[in-house]
């Protein structure tokens, strides 16, 4: 009889072995999962904590995208180190409470440790600055908002966007991430607060579009606060100007936030760090661990130069909490969340394990797969997109542009065969192309050539059908 502490670790091997014979996106109704749970599960009576588990297990393997999947080119959702599995079981065993640093001592020192070496990657002083981990980075975003409208008006805190005659706008561009049109929803400063800039063939965000979009508004009686410049853009990986952008922020007196999110995890290696230059200029970073860094969601990050600005923004005073102690910092007190999860000890454990040498070299491997893929799409016959140092292909073909081939019918194959897993998207406000990401550290060589063979395949067996269809009609 197996225990279940060995169900769980034989699990935890067999299933970041068995890959290559699951197919990556699932083939399920709604209906099925939910006849199946009703079948098998029935919460007045108990069950065996071992029963449940083979239930669990089997719906998970079976009815899930597998994001761990080395034939996986999605959605930045990366394969994750067994060192941060290792760890989140161990949050989950000790259950630390990291709002204050009273209740949680080790771990808070963990995170700070581990922020602060993050942060140095990005040029910013942790002796100054200030950082914590969030949900993810559509929280950390939404912290950079808070903390800039705080920052800028010193009013909203106590009064809200009703109390701000000055009408506070923010300018992103048309490729940044969707986050921030629900936190201008959140914030109070409504969905028309945000200025959507549009992006030049390159899909960086159009300076002088910017420029006079600002003049243009402070005109008006509007006034900018926040410029967000996104490093590594969700659709294409694009890396705006963020030199550039610094200047004019600062030439506005306007708060420069870089939306980080995947890409961020580049700053680390030497042959894409230049392409970040002007990060170090930001007020903020949003930078996601469970991205490129490979650990299990959620673990977003959040980065500020200004100490003061975020300890006002989230500033509160509870009876019921312990006193702060000296030299720490209560989280509770300078971010969103109250209740706190230990989220950086995945960080930290597969930072130590692989140690900076061990993370660059997954990282820069990742690259070099995504340049691969490129060239081989481009030399049969596909038509990249995008230009990005990040592996992200944005990608065509020309029996697409001309509309003999679908785009629909290409992913429908594609998902039927059940090796590969990429996404489509749309570029340049109405543009779709096929879009594949080297999101897990074990994808191979071997993976893009058969994903760039199978593709081919698709390919030529649509323009086959349609020549017999056309002979025979
Ligand atoms: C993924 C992403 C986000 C949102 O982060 P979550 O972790 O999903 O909340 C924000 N910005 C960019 C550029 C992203 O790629």
């Amino acid at each position: 009889m197996t225990t279940i502490m060995e169900k769980l670790s034989r699990e935890v091997t067999d299933f970041r072995g068995s890959h290559e014979e699951t197919p990556v996106k699932p083939d399920v109704s709604p209906g099925e999962i939910r006849d199946y749970l009703v079948s098998r599960f029935d919460f007045s009576l108990p069950r065996s904590l071992e029963s449940i588990f083979d239930d669990v297990k089997e719906m998970m393997r079976k009815w899930n995208l597998h994001v761990t999947h080395p034939g996986y080119f999605g959605l930045f959702d990366p394969e994750v180190h067994l060192s941060s599995i290792i760890a989140d079981a161990l949050v989950a065993l000790y259950n630390p409470q990291l709002a204050s640093w009273n209740h949680a001592p080790a771990a808070n020192e963990i995170e700070r440790f581990t922020l602060n070496f993050i942060m140095e990657q990005f040029g910013f002083n942790p002796e100054t600055g200030t950082a914590h981990f969030t949900s993810g980075g559509a929280e950390a975003n939404l912290t950079a908002v808070i903390t800039a409208l705080t920052c800028k008006f010193p009013e909203y805190g106590e009064k809200g966007i009703r109390g701000e005659v000055k009408q506070p706008v923010l300018y992103i561009s048309e490729e940044a991430h969707h986050s921030f049109n629900k936190i201008a929803h959140m914030t109070g400063l409504g969905r028309n607060a945000i200025r959507v800039i549009p992006v030049t063939d390159s899909l960086k965000m159009d300076l002088s579009v910017l420029q006079s979009r600002i003049n243009y508004d402070a005109w008006n009686g509007f006034t900018p606060f926040l410029v967000v410049g996104t490093a590594g853009t969700t659709s294409s990986g694009t890396i705006d100007q963020l030199l550039e952008l610094a200047k004019i922020a600062s030439r506005h007196e306007m708060w420069f936030h870089v939306d980080a999110a995947w890409g961020g995890a580049g700053v680390m290696v030497p042959r894409l760090k230049n392409y970040f230059s002007g990060i170090e200029n930001a007020d903020s970073i949003t930078c996601d661990a469970h991205k490129w860094l490979s650990v299990p969601m959620g673990a977003g990050m959040f980065f500020s130069k200004h100490k003061n600005a975020v300890y006002s923004a989230f500033r509160a005073a509870a009876a019921y909490m312990p006193d702060r102690i000296k030299e720490t910092e209560d989280p509770y007190l300078t971010s969103i969340q109250w209740s706190r999860r230990f989220t950086g000890l995945k960080l930290f454990m597969s930072l130590s394990e692989l140690g900076k040498p061990g993370m660059q070299e997954i990282i820069e491997r990742q690259t070099l797969l995504g340049e691969k893929m490129k060239n081989l799409l481009e030399e049969t016959g596909w038509e990249v997109v995008n230009s990005t140092p990040l592996p992200v292909v944005c990608f065509t073909h020309p029996e697409i542009e001309s509309g003999r081939v679908g785009l629909d019918d290409i992913l429908t194959l594609i998902y039927r065969d059940g090796e590969f897993w990429i996404s489509e998207t749309v570029i340049h406000g109405s543009k779709h192309v096929l879009r594949a990401c080297i999101t897990n550290y074990r994808s191979t060589e071997t993976n893009i050539q058969r994903f760039v063979d199978s593709l081919n395949k698709i390919m030529k067996s649509i323009e086959e059908s349609r020549a017999f269809l056309s002979r025979n009609q």
